[in-house]
């Protein structure tokens, strides 16, 4: 069996869906299909929640109308038959009903991540009326049945994986599988997520999950590029790359990934293509386990990072003093990206600031602490790039003109990692496409 994953910008549109259909029923292998939520709607659901947050249920109300005109536009050049178009204005009906019911009850957690699900659950059934309206067979797959996640948000797969077989074995002479991306149940069994860009990880969880052939990711580029498309001018696809570094470059910021999608493709040694799906001829990028290539990649950078410095004398020839900052750190859950050590001091950066005063007061007790907000990592990809001759100068004759902030390099073999103040990003970004790459062919 095959995942096949649809983003935002593929199913955004009737003609989108249309071409989706097409593309699903191109080849015989028994297929997974999961879709997210058509693009902008999920904004739009952040904002119903914020609006219902604070309290202000004229400005929910409005944003609810806005969208569910959305959906009502976008119905009737889906489907041509009156029996589909009823059976879409009742799906569409039920969930703006549902959306209205929530400006009359009082607004919790719970109730926000509800809002969330409706996209996918929207796109999903309305894709799944097409492909009946085509008499296309499918099976409906309700993510909701199998995805699940713990008390630490971490997806389940011994459990996804069993509790999907099951289902499948189910429909043995079936080929095709409509399900949600992003959607999942927690361990209160309430409706949850997997974060913004979670569909990919849901591929890649139901890949592993079945042990999948291959998970293909069809958005709206050809590939993984060798640097933000958003940011630079001049980019280009990468036609092959390893789970390590596509796995550093998600985690970094090539937003083309959920940060977390690769491990289980990685874990099951499943091959990830990422295709287009406005383009479906193009190569795209396929990510694997072992690729022959060394050298520079690929740059990505991640915002919004908080960068702390531990300076204190007593860390002079002392032990047990990085697992005493580090045990702060896992007392309050927060993950660290970056690190680097003198004698004296210790920097590291964190991008969760739930409990920074927390963090903060208890190192305070080992010395000073600096914290400085707005930082951004930028992050450079390729295999054995820490081993390859130039590599590591090229990138800082690259950033001559840019305060570095911290330098991470040889933590592992295909990155380094470099930490500036968020102002410098975009040239940071700019300088690194023109220093590090080769573009005369
Ligand atoms: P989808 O809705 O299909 O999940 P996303 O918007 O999440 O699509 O991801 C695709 C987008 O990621 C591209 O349109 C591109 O702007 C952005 N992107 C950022 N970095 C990269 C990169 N290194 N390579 C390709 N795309 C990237
Ligand atoms: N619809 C969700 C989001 O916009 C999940 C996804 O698109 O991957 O974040
Ligand atoms: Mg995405």
């Amino acid at each position: 069996m095959k995942i096949m994953k649809f983003g935002g910008t593929s199913v955004g549109r009737p003609e989108r869906m249309h071409q989706v259909k097409d593309l699903i029923t191109r080849g015989d292998e028994p297929t997974i299909v999961v879709l997210s939520a058509l693009s902008g709607t999920t904004n739009a659901l952040v904002g119903i929640g914020e609006a219902l947050a604070s309290g202000n249920k004229a400005l929910a109300k409005e944003r609810i109308d806005t969208l569910h005109a959305h959906y009502l536009a976008f119905y009737p050049a889906l489907l041509q038959t009156a029996e589909a178009k009823a059976k879409a204005e009742e799906i569409i009906k039920e969930h703006f009903e549902f959306l209205n019911i929530l400006l009359k009850i009082s607004f919790n957690e719970a109730i926000n991540r509800d809002i969330l699900a409706q996209g996918e659950l929207l796109s999903t059934k309305l894709f799944y009326t097409l492909l009946g309206e085509l008499q296309i067979p499918a099976v409906f797959l309700p993510a909701l049945d199998f995805m699940s996640i713990d008390e630490n948000s971490e997806p389940e797969l011994p459990k996804i994986s069993e509790k999907l077989k099951a289902i499948l074995a189910q429909y043995p002479n079936e080929r095709l599988f409509i399900t949600q991306g992003y959607i999942c149940k927690n361990h209160r069994n309430e409706v949850d997520n997997l974060k913004r860009g979670g569909s990919d990880y849901t591929a890649s969880l139901v890949a592993a999950a079945i042990n999948a052939s291959v998970c293909e990711i069809w958005t709206d580029i050809d590939g993984m590029h060798n640097n933000d498309p958003r940011v630079v001018d001049r980019t280009r696809p990468i036609a092959e790359m390893s789970f390590d570094e596509a796995a550093e470059l998600a985690y970094f910021g090539a937003k083309i990934l959920h940060p977390a999608s690769i491990w289980p493709a990685q874990l099951h040694n499943i091959p990830v293509k990422l295709l287009n799906t406005m383009q479906p001829d193009a190569g795209g990028t396929l990510i694997k386990a072992a690729v022959e290539t060394t050298g520079v990649k690929a740059i990505a950078a991640k915002d919004g990072i908080t960068a702390i410095k531990i300076k204190s004398s007593r860390m002079l020839l002392a032990y047990g003093f990085l697992r005493r900052i580090f045990e702060v750190f896992e007392k309050y859950k927060t993950p660290i990206d970056m690190i680097t050590t003198s004698e004296v001091a210790v920097s590291v950066t964190i991008d969760d600031l739930s409990h920074l005063e927390q963090i903060q007061a208890e190192l305070q007790s080992f010395g000073t602490v600096e914290i400085d907000r707005n930082q951004a990592i930028i992050c450079v990809v390729g295999n054995k790039v820490a081993e390859t001759k130039g590599a590591l100068q090229s990138v800082l004759d690259s950033l001559i003109d840019i305060p570095v902030r911290m330098v991470s390099f040889g933590g592992s073999k295909h990155n380094v990692s470099i930490l500036v103040d968020a102002q410098y990003k975009t040239q940071a970004l700019k300088s690194l496409n023109e220093g590090v790459f080769d573009w005369s062919n």
